[in-house]
């Protein structure tokens, strides 16, 4: 198996992951590149047992593929993981709870909403790059039904940094924060966390922005007399407005504040792969991540409300 081993159609998703085996089998593969190595002594070979855990043949000490992971403590089989990962990445513009749990044949709506947010969460790389090059920067709201005051917090709604690399004639990759408001104290931590050092960044006049230089940027400011309605920021305006659309579409519009950062993660996460060959590719990233992330425990999920 290469690095990038993935299905590339439902076809061959369906053919390859018919067992329980191949499952654990894939998911090994992804957490141990290299082969198994055992948590206690290091050694490198094991056994595989009858319910998936692999016993060290040195020492004995029975290593479970899915701890450590989003999937562990799980009663159901992966293979109901994978499908729903594959459900998940397979549609291009999101799904809701009710949607999964129809696909899945799941019961219960509350253990599908809990995977969706697990799976979410998975969505969010731990170590993602920065954005670089010529970068545009804009705030948006979100929620709420009156538009906002800049530079204040506005109740009911969230304040998002949109930053988008411009790569010409097209996007680049995107990232979005939740910042508390739009002063500088907070818009340069969030450009910070997004935004390689060096790059070129394009934003409009807000004064929050004035201090881009000091942190290592370059700045230029899209033109300053500006006509109300011009569009100065065309492709995080862009961005903005599909982020909306995708909310509206997907989530009914109705984001409790509690999670729009793992919704802007999983926007984040189809925006950035939309042009890649393969919805396949997609589902391997997802399992790739969720193998690196700690386990999430279903009551930290909860906060929120259900939906
Ligand atoms: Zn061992």
């Amino acid at each position: 198996m290469d690095m990038e081993d993935y299905p590339k159609t439902t076809i061959e998703f369906e053919q390859r992951f018919s067992t329980e085996e191949a499952c654990q089998k894939y998911l090994a593969k992804i957490r141990w590149p290299e082969g198994f190595c055992c948590p206690r002594c290091g050694h490198r070979k094991a056994w595989i047992t009858k319910r998936g855990l692999y016993r060290c043949k040195n020492c004995d000490y029975q290593a479970s593929i899915t701890s450590g992971t989003i999937f562990q403590g799980t009663r159901k089989p992966l293979q109901l993981w994978f499908h729903a990962m594959w459900y998940i990445t397979s549609q291009k513009n999101g799904v809701s709870a009710m949607g999964l749990k129809q696909v899945l044949g799941l019961n219960r709506y509350e253990t599908v909403w809990i995977w969706l947010h697990k799976l979410r969460r998975a969505m969010v790389r731990p170590d993602r790059d920065c954005l670089s090059g010529i970068v545009e920067i804009d705030e948006t709201y979100i929620g709420g039904k009156k538009a906002g005051k800049r530079g204040r917090g506005a109740i009911g709604k969230s304040l998002i940094l949109v930053a988008v690399e411009d790569k010409g004639e097209h996007f680049g990759r995107i990232r979005l924060h939740r910042i508390t408001d739009a002063s500088a104290n907070s818009l340069m931590p969030a450009v910070q966390k997004s935004v390689k050092a060096g790059s070129l960044i394009r934003t409009d006049g807000w004064s929050g922005y004035t201090q881009l230089p000091s942190k290592g940027y370059k700045h230029i400011v899209a033109r300053k007399n500006a006509e109300v309605g011009d569009n100065l920021l065309p492709l995080a305006n862009r961005v903005v407005a599909l982020l909306k659309k995708w909310l509206v579409g997907t989530h009914q519009g109705v984001v409790h504040s509690s999670h729009l950062d793992y919704y802007l993660d999983e926007f984040t996460f189809r925006f950035n792969r939309r042009n890649s060959r393969y919805r396949g590719k997609l589902f391997y990233r997802l399992i790739q991540q969720a193998v690196m992330i700690e386990p999430v425990i279903a009551k930290n999920i909860r906060g929120g409300k259900l939906g």
